[in-house]
């Protein structure tokens, strides 16, 4: 067996692999970029060594200083993770030459699957079915029309070297395809240097299905079944489970035999995915699911497949890159209960899911039944260097309507705060009707993606627990009325409206009766700001400060600073006020605060009345700047 391991990589996966690295008592050796110095994967590693300045390109991704670090660490064995290196077979054979063990399948087998044209051909030969399309060396313009006109529209030009959703082109007719096609070379030319494409037919009601295979230098080759990745952003797995809804026996008899015919015909050893697009226009038919193409390597979605067979495939991997077969015959593997993950990002579904950098000030990930895989903690920043994975959230339970249900309450707990999150969107698709009935398909995402990203009301209740915080916060900052030009008003961003309950920047608060999942913390950051937590989303609170400076429409808003009444009115509807003039006289915990105006205008509206009691955030008067 292994006794010392290097990860080349960073992040959750790295912790994932250290996890088991140490359990199985495997001396463990870090690598990090500056940015990185401080990062979780380093605390736990046995060991580290710094490789570099913070772009991957010149620290994870160059082969030389990592295989530097493992000898002068007398790490005996390179665990690449997923990512960087992991599918370059030129990596796995310097380090095999460098006399050190590869976690990983043979260089050979990388470069079989590598290519995606290659790759089709050689499961042709090997009797597994591929996704009808064209393959041949001719890549003239003209050859490669006439193909997409025959396979018929719509079409999906992939370039052979592409990965991560990247190089590919949906062509909806032939006039399109042209056009199509000189953008997807530009793309595959800048991103993977080759600018061969193939052509396939466009799958409509896409599943992404695929199976994971594990083989040994023993040339035993098993599977462990099946996960269904078809929820996708842009190529991209959301979320992904195991198994696949509505997958009877008989066709995941038929997809796994495929995918360890695939696997055996690359001689494969270690952790690898085959992964398959079916057509699911008529469910899940086993004469309707192609390969697609196969990874080389341990996945991100493979926590899933370890809940439903209990094997840990880290294990497996540093056993099988150790010399000894496979732990478990194909008789013995079995699927229990459901499984299901969800990505969550640092990035801001409000804005396109623009990647969202920064500190981690606050970061409270679901500490109950789900499994967590992650590589920050508080006080950490999600640097624009890498992936910006926050951590990976598994729920397991007896069947699929258990685990969805753990994983949206999962998902619904997550802080954090101030990187934006899509914690809010997952929850919100882990509750989406199809989804829970199981219709998928990799289109779904998108086709709903206005409901998935828009915000919902905060709830009565975390607006008054936020306040109570606000103006405990406050008053512990030696603030609360001092200033009495300075009425503080609470407010989300700009109050709107308060006419029929309230309304706070066009979001209203509502009463959540029996859905009221929420948490605030305040933190003093110039003045205090309160952070509402709730179904994922975050919402910032603050006292907004009146008068001074420039002001939105919205700061002539006079709202009561907290419950009281009002004992004094001294303006009319329609006068003319003045910066600082007194409007009205509120008594509140047995003190009287005199509300002023922010600045010259007029009184627009005046709701309040002498003797009435008002809750906090009731809009008193609306002053309206003079021009
Ligand atoms: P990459 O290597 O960039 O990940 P893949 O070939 O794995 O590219 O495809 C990524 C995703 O694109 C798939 O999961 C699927 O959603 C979609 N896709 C790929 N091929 C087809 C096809 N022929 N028809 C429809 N969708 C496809």
């Amino acid at each position: 067996m292994i006794e010392s391991l290097l990860i080349a990589n960073r992040g959750e996966i790295a912790c994932r692999i250290i996890r088991t690295a140490r359990a199985m008592g495997i001396r463990t050796v870090a690598v990090y970029s500056d940015a990185d110095a401080k990062a979780l994967h380093v605390r736990q590693a046995d060991e580290a060594v710094h490789i570099g300045p913070s772009p991957a390109r010149e620290s994870y991704l160059v082969g030389e200083k990592i295989i530097t670090a493992a000898k002068a660490t007398n790490a005996q064995a390179i665990h690449p993770g997923y990512g960087f290196l992991s599918e370059n077979a030129d990596f796995a054979q310097a380090v095999i030459d460098a006399g050190l063990i590869w976690v990983g399948p043979l260089p050979e087998s990388i470069r079989a699957m590598g290519l995606k044209d290659a790759a089709k051909e050689r499961m042709i030969a090997a009797g597994v079915p591929v996704t009808p399309g064209y393959l041949g060396a001719d890549q003239s313009p003209e050859r490669l029309q006439r193909e997409a006109d025959a396979i018929g529209y719509p079409v999906l030009i992939k370039a052979v070297a592409g990965g991560g959703g990247k190089g590919m082109r949906r062509v909806e007719s032939a006039g399109e395809f042209a056009d199509a096609l000189d953008s997807c070379r530009r793309e595959a030319a800048s991103s993977f240097g080759n600018t061969d494409v193939l052509i396939e037919k466009y799958i409509l009601s896409p599943r992404h299905i695929e199976v994971q295979v594990f083989g040994d230098s023993h040339g035993n080759v098993v599977h462990l079944f099946e996960r269904d990745c078809s929820l996708q952003r842009r190529h991209q797995k959301v979320i992904e489970e195991a198994p696949a809804p509505g997958m009877d026996a008989a066709t995941r008899e038929a997809i796994c035999a495929a995918a360890v015919r695939a696997a055996k015909a690359v001689d494969y050893e270690g952790a690898g995915t085959i992964e398959f697009i079916a057509d699911a226009s008529d469910g899940l038919r086993a004469d309707r699911i192609w390969f697609m193409e196969m990874n080389t390597r341990l996945q991100v979605e493979h926590p899933v497949t370890e809940e439903i067979t209990g094997v840990d495939l880290v294990e497996w991997q540093l056993r099988v890159a150790s010399g000894e077969p496979i732990p478990l015959k194909q008789e013995d593997l079995g699927i229990n209960g459901w499984a299901i993950e969800a990505r969550l990002y640092a990035e801001d579904p409000a804005k396109g899911f623009l990647p969202s950098t920064g500190p981690l000030d606050h970061l409270r990930l679901p500490s109950g039944k789900a499994r967590i895989d992650t590589g920050v903690e508080e006080g950490a920043a999600i640097s624009p260097f890498y992936d910006p994975m926050i951590a990976k959230v598994i729920a397991a339970g007896p069947d699929r309507a258990a685990s969805i249900a753990s994983l949206e309450e999962a998902v619904s707990s997550v802080e954090v705060w101030p990187v934006r999150t899509n914690a809010a969107f997952l929850a919100r698709l882990l509750q989406d009707a199809d989804f829970v009935a199981g219709a998928v398909d990799t289109g779904a995402i998108d086709r709903k993606l206005e409901v998935l990203t828009s915000e919902r009301p905060i709830s009565v209740a975390l607006f008054k627990d936020a306040m109570d915080k606000l103006v405990l916060a406050d008053a512990n900052l030696g603030r609360l009325f001092s200033d009495p030009a300075s009425i503080p008003g609470f407010r989300l961003n700009a109050p709107r409206s308060f006419n029929d309950g309230l309304y706070v920047d066009g979001h209203h608060v509502t009463d959540y009766p029996d859905n009221d999942r929420f948490s605030t913390a305040a933190y003093a950051v110039g003045g205090a700001i309160a952070i509402g937590f709730q179904d994922g989303q975050a919402h910032e609170l603050s006292l907004a400060r009146r008068g001074g400076g420039h002001h939105s429409a919205h700061d002539g808003d006079i709202l009561s600073p907290m419950p009281g009444k009002v004992i004094a009115v001294e303006v009319s509807e329609g006068q003319a006020v003045i910066k600082g003039q007194k409007l009205l006289t509120l008594e509140a915990m047995k003190m009287e605060h005199t509300l002023t105006a922010p600045f010259d205008g007029t009184v627009a509206e005046l709701s309040a009345q002498p003797g009435a009691q008002v809750q906090v955030e009731a809009l008193l008067a609306r002053i309206e700047a003079s021009a």
